[in-house]
């Protein structure tokens, strides 16, 4: 090989990139190795990329590079890399590296053209809002650059916090240049001199190399007057919510609070205020390098372009992967993800559902496999897209346990302003120990069902209205094993 590239992301790590690193350091010269992000199989980490100089690649895994992985593999063919086209590639530290492969490009064309084309190529691309709700970027860019006042502020969300999630991580830690980039042309699209990062605490990395990039680009004076600073956050999932984050950036506790006005009317201290997540961002250089129509040609008519998934769970190929948006769930999870691993008996593993969208999200059962991957297929099964887990199950995990940890996770993560989400899911969490442990009655059942009715109508913000998604969703697909659970009682 003539270079290798070692990923030095935060699992990779954890799995002993360290060691690996060392190890090839020793063999092949400092000048020959490289640190990059995620190179996206994550369960078999730590991993090691060899380039030679015939264009081939080997991908090696463990300490030792012992284990030779194939890069033919569906699950890298079968991706299509748009927010992650140089994650894996590029030294995250590094930002002659980054401008080498050309990071930007788009910002400095951007700034050749009137603020209002900007935002018209982004609406012809149809990107929406890779947090989850979906709503179209571009949409949301007119919005804030129509509002009179020369103060405005763009925001990023990069309080990734639900379970099975870290697609925003693998950005973060692998190419946050990108990230600088797209708030920059956002910036200048919309009129805002000033941005912020809210990143979650839990990503010291993320947050160790965004200094990093964020110094360097203002030393070079890459952003051009576009000043971005951090904010890190103190633990609180709530805080993903915009208006709770928002709260937090101005230094008050993250509760969230009615909209309208929405914050691209009225956001932080009061100023238009444009809020995208790091994989929306992370979009926007290629599409204004590569134009709308590009981006909008891939996709289905109402779900354009690519999805970056963290697949996890009952899997054979843990890791990070970016499709086209209209993939359907069983290529993604059969053939790029190899399914469920084999018992150790030897026997098949079998897929009972996958879970997206976490704690706000639902299950589709592995009899509707074939279901495209876009918002409105997902939403139409009782799931949502989310913002890019996917938690493979199989036959070992009933579903009213399932449906048990996530209404915990909510109970834990409610900030207690509205009561029915602040109550409403410790009595789901109460109701739904009683199916866990076989001792519901029929009569809990239809509680069950009536209150996650009365949560989900009732709460003031996403996180209250969404926490019922598990337990009705599993309601819908698996309710024989609820109604088991009353058998068993009796
Ligand atoms: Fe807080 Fe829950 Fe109400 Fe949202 S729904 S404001 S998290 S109590």
């Amino acid at each position: 090989a003539i270079s290798w590239r070692c990923c030095d992301a935060t699992s990779c790590r954890a799995a002993g990139a360290a060691a690996l690193r060392q190890r090839l350091v020793a063999q092949h010269g400092v000048e020959r190795v490289k640190s990059v992000g995620c190179l996206r199989l994550c369960g078999q980490g730590p991993l090691a990329a060899a380039d030679h100089e015939d264009g081939r690649v080997e991908l090696f895994g463990g300490v030792a590079a012992e284990r030779q992985l194939d890069p033919e593999h569906p699950f890298f063919t079968l991706q299509r890399s748009v927010v992650l086209e140089r994650c894996g590639l590029v030294d995250p530290g590094c930002l002659d590296d980054a401008l080498a492969q050309g990071a930007y490009t788009a910002l400095a064309a951007c700034r050749q053209l009137a603020p209002k084309a900007v935002v018209e190529e982004l609406e012809r691309s149809g990107l929406r809002g890779r947090g989850g709700a979906g709503y179209p970027t571009g949409r949301k860019w007119q919005l804030v650059a129509a509002q009179p006042g020369s103060s405005k502020v763009v925001v990023c969300n990069a309080d990734e916090g639900d379970p099975g999630a870290f697609m925003d991580r693998a950005v973060l830690e692998g190419d946050p240049h990108r990230l600088l980039e797209g708030m920059a042309i956002a910036a200048h699209a919309v009129g805002a001199s000033e941005g912020f990062i809210y990143v979650r605490a839990e990503y010291p990395l993320a947050i160790e190399r965004l200094r990093r990039a964020i110094a360097a680009a203002e030393t070079r004076g890459v952003l051009a007057g576009f000043a971005i600073q951090l904010r890190i956050g103190a633990g609180a999932y709530v805080c993903g919510e915009e208006t709770a984050l928002l709260h937090s950036i101005e230094g008050g506790r993250g509760t969230p609070r009615p909209r309208p006005p929405y914050p691209a009317v009225s956001g932080l201290w009061g100023l238009p205020t444009l809020i995208n997540n790091v994989e929306t961002f992370a979009a926007v250089p290629a599409i204004l390098r590569q134009g709308g129509a590009w981006y909008g040609a891939m996709g289905t008519a109402t779900s354009k372009g690519t999805k970056v998934f963290a697949l996890s769970g009952a899997i054979t190929h843990t890791g990070l992967i970016e499709v086209e948006m209209g993939t359907s769930l069983r290529t993604i999870v059969e053939t790029m993800g190899g399914g469920v691993p084999a018992n150790p008996n030897g026997s098949l593993g079998v897929v009972k559902a996958v879970q997206t969208g976490g704690p706000s999200g639902g299950c589709v059962p592995a009899a509707l496999l074939d279901t495209p991957v876009d918002y409105e297929s997902l939403q139409a099964l009782g799931s949502i897209m989310g913002s890019g887990g996917m938690v493979v199950i199989d036959e070992s995990l009933a579903m009213p346990e399932l449906a048990r940890y996530f209404m915990g996770f909510c109970a834990a993560e409610s900030c207690g302003k509205c009561l029915p989400c602040r109550a409403g899911t410790v009595q789901l969490e109460q109701l739904l120990d009683r199916f866990v442990e076989r001792r519901a009655t029929g009569a809990d059942l239809v509680q069950l069902e009536q209150l996650c009715g009365m949560v989900k109508a009732t709460s003031l913000c996403g996180l209250g209205q969404s926490a019922p998604n598990p337990v009705l969703s599993t309601l819908r697909f698996f309710r024989a094993e609820y109604e088991a659970a009353i058998a068993g009682a009796a």
